[in-house]
């Protein structure tokens, strides 16, 4: 891939221009449009490429190749962060996004006491899984259809955004209607007919990272999604399997800063199946947020001895409001408030 870097003072019309004779040479163009910079990505194979002189058409600053496997998800080609828009709430930038609720969709009462809890403590998207991926077909699988109603109607009544899992290309229609955001799960990142599905779709989605995932894989999931074109990927870190044994997984919190270094999307840290221990889910979030994060998403239970997947990792609502007065602190020091 080329990026054609463009002048500030290129107009419109050169734009246009130098897009269409492209698209005429027989290369894809991938237009980046930020309030700096004009970036065009132009995807071909790498010797007609570089024969074509880019360099000479009006309003062109500046071609670099990229040769990194990944491209559109590349600072390279968005040198700005990309700020998600998530039905009027901002994911990115300088706000700190909280996500937080059980880790299945139970029953209704539940999800709204969760709901309402949470919201009133800073949360503004409520997650929940009603379609879940659990290790063993024995166990809890969630309530498909009628959980994704109880999460709309609760994050409705708290003025919430929604985030679900999709596990299947099959379910990802009936999903969109009641979600705001698609999560796709860690045993999902490398499902890529469901990444190019979601990719289809006009909804923002959160990329889990695969729990063996390298960071070039990660970004390489979520270039398959924008490749589609939708470009709105939030990525998240929610730990990685290592040989400890203690935490549920080792939480790789130095891929906060890598991933803002080497791509333009927001990244939430989850510090909850990061360890799997409730015990170590404060200081985690705390550690996301002074990592650089863009936020966290959370399971809160309001009774996790009860809970039918994940209450060893719970947050009771009151541990929730504890760590929010944390994270409102620990936001003030690296320059970011919460949203
Ligand atoms: C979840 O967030 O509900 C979940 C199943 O997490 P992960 O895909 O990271 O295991
Ligand atoms: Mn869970």
């Amino acid at each position: 891939m080329m990026i054609i870097v463009m002048k500030r003072s290129a107009t419109k019309e050169q734009v246009d221009a130098l897009i269409k004779r492209i698209n005429r040479w027989g290369f894809e163009t991938h237009l980046s449009k930020g309030d700096n910079k004009t970036v065009i990505g132009v995807i071909g194979k790498g010797e007609t490429l570089q024969s074509r002189a880019f360099l000479a058409f009006e309003g062109v600053e500046n071609v670099m190749q990229v040769n990194k496997p990944y491209k559109l998800v590349s600072r390279e080609f968005h040198p700005e962060n990309t700020i998600i828009n998530v039905k009027g709430s901002k994911i990115g930038g300088k706000k700190i996004t909280v996500m937080a609720g059980p880790c299945s969709v139970e029953n209704g009462d539940m999800v709204m006491q969760v709901a309402k809890s949470v919201s009133a403590n800073g949360a503004t998207i409520l997650r929940g899984g009603a379609f879940k991926p659990r290790t063993s077909p024995y166990s809890f699988q969630g309530l498909g259809e009628e959980g994704l109603k109880i999460l709309r109607k609760s994050a409705d009544a708290t003025g919430m955004k929604v985030i679900t899992e999709v596990m299947d290309v099959r379910d990802v229609e009936l999903i969109e209607k009641y979600t705001d955001i698609f999560q796709i799960g860690a045993r999902n990142m490398a499902n890529f007919s469901l990444l190019k599905e979601v990719g289809k779709t006009k909804k923002p989605v959160m990329l889990k990272r695969g729990m063996s995932a390298t960071l070039q894989e990660f970004l390489l999931a979520a270039e398959y999604i924008m490749n589609e074109g939708n470009e709105e990927v939030i990525l998240c870190e929610r730990g990685i399997r290592t040989f400890e044994q203690y935490t549920r997984n080792t939480l790789d919190l130095a891929i906060v800063p890598a991933i803002k270094e080497l791509s333009h999307f927001p990244i939430i840290v989850d510090p909850s199946h990061a360890t799997g221990r409730k015990h170590l889910v404060i200081p985690m979030a705390l550690a996301a947020i002074a990592s650089g994060a863009d936020g966290i998403m959370v399971e809160v239970h309001p009774n996790p001895a009860e809970a039918l997947s994940d209450g060893v990792q719970a947050l009771l609502p009151s541990d929730f409001n504890t760590m929010m007065k944390a994270i409102e602190i620990i936001s003030k020091a690296v320059g970011r408030t919460i949203s």
